[in-house]
């Protein structure tokens, strides 16, 4: 669950926010019609799944960007030729799930491969956000205000769901706000057609088959309408972007109606939500995390997601929270993330951070769902300014920096353009001997004293 390269919800969400944001309105090709009424009647055919069919545009035709063999054009072809054969093939395990043949054959009678998505899988940008770009766009006014009405709007349930599940109210509200700006949902692919052509086409077919299986079985079941599960390249559905297997694992029917409906039923879909949290190890009752300060002179060596301690610990380093206030508990357990390097703000992590991370992976997306909760309920900005006249570095010059650290004898790994645990612990050790405060933050400045060496 990296970054980028495993397409998880940390990727998904970037697509999507991506794509709300840009209003991007990509076209879809050749629409799925998966309905059991379009199908052809399954009893009165032999064979099972998709009919071949010529494979139509979407695609840019080329080899992905990351060199894996399933990507390369000729195989991306070969794939989706046999992509009728290839969900024909899925039909034993899909029996296991308890999805019916007559089912199985309905709802992939009409399906095509959405080879669109192969672009996508495979996009490596040249410019990211900065951390606090990322917050910026995502934390804002507007969406703060927005929440504290939905909350109004729907305290009762909230009410009943905080009971349940232990999990704060104002988190499920900024994961609502955060992923589909509290709409019924983000994204127009079908799931369906989307997990397919995942399952039987690229790098990541193993993955996908599981979330294809997912996604026919809550059709199949009947807990969501196929015109209800649409979503994201990658498969995340509704309001606050389920993954099928996600879905399977912790939707709950909240509202007793016999489905589990998260598109459409709100407390369906804030109880679901809050119980993937829950059982993602949400603590009831503590926060995501606090802003810190660090005392001059702090070894940065300490700001490791490795390095657990107890804010007790963290204080006896010198840690003080950011306004003065006292921490609530001594013996909390959370980590040090120094996102932006030593001219940034500072912050402890504590489990329910983890939490939030284990919905969605990446850092950035935990501290903006953390930090617009706390907004939600009244919290102020941070009070440490980020070092905005930094500048993110490209893709290309990560690359470089990273061939720079390898020429001088430290382990990146492979250079990949990305900033992944061996390239910070690199380039930490790089700032010490060159005598830098050692923050592993990639700064241009960084880049600049290793050119010069
Ligand atoms: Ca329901």
């Amino acid at each position: 669950m990296g970054r980028y390269p495993t397409p998880t919800r940390g990727a998904i969400a970037g697509s999507l926010l991506l794509t709300g944001l840009l209003a991007a309105g990509c076209a879809q090709n050749g629409d799925v019609r998966p309905t059991a009424a379009l199908a052809a009647d399954p009893a009165a055919t032999g064979s099972i799944g998709p009919a071949a069919k010529p494979v139509t545009g979407g695609w840019g035709g080329e080899s992905g960007a990351t060199g894996h063999p399933a990507m390369a054009a000729d195989a991306i072809r070969a794939a989706a030729a046999n992509f009728p054969a290839c969900i024909a093939g899925l039909w034993p395990e899909a029996a296991r799930h308890g999805i019916s043949r007559a089912s199985f054959a309905a709802h992939t009678a009409q399906l095509t491969p959405d080879l669109g998505i192969m672009d996508r899988l495979d996009r490596q940008p040249e410019f990211t956000k900065s951390f606090w770009d990322y917050l910026d766009m995502l934390v804002t006014e507007a969406r703060t205000k927005r929440g504290r009405e939905i909350l109004a709007e729907h305290r009762p349930v909230f009410d009943a769901v905080e009971r349940q599940y232990g999990v704060d109210r104002h988190v499920i509200a900024a994961i609502w706000g955060i992923e589909s700006n509290f709409g019924r949902s983000a994204g127009d692919r079908p799931v369906l057609r989307s997990t397919a052509t995942l399952a039987c086409v690229g790098r990541r077919q193993a993955y996908f088959r599981d979330e294809f299986l997912a996604a026919l079985e809550i059709l199949h079941r009947g807990d969501l309408k196929p015109e209800q599960l649409k979503g994201s390249w990658a498969g995340a559905f509704g309001p606050t972007q389920f993954m099928p297997t996600s879905f399977k694992r912790h939707a709950v029917d909240f509202d007793g109606d016999g489905r589990r409906d998260v598109v459409g039923s709100i407390p369906d879909l804030i109880a679901s939500t809050a119980n993937n949290l829950h059982r993602g190890g949400w603590q009831s009752g503590e926060t995501w995390g606090y802003e810190v300060v660090l005392p001059k002179g702090f070894d940065h060596l300490l700001a490791d997601r490795a390095r657990q301690m107890t804010i007790r610990e963290w204080q006896r380093h010198g840690i003080r929270r950011a306004g003065g206030k006292a921490f609530p508990r001594g013996e909390d357990t959370g980590y040090l993330l120094v996102p932006a390097g030593a001219h940034g703000p500072a912050f402890v992590m504590l489990r329910n951070f983890r939490a939030i991370m284990k919905y969605n992976p990446s850092e950035a997306y935990a501290l903006a769902i953390g930090h617009l909760a706390d907004r939600m309920r009244g919290g102020e900005p941070f009070m440490q300014p980020w070092p905005r006249h930094e500048r993110v570095l490209s893709r290309s010059e990560r690359l470089e920096m990273q061939q720079h650290l390898s020429r001088m004898g430290y382990d990146v790994g492979e250079p990949d353009g990305r900033l992944g645990a061996k390239t910070r612990t690199a380039l930490r050790a790089f700032q010490q001997r060159a005598g830098k405060v050692p923050d592993g933050f990639a700064s241009a400045s960084v880049l600049n004293s290793l050119r010069r060496l």
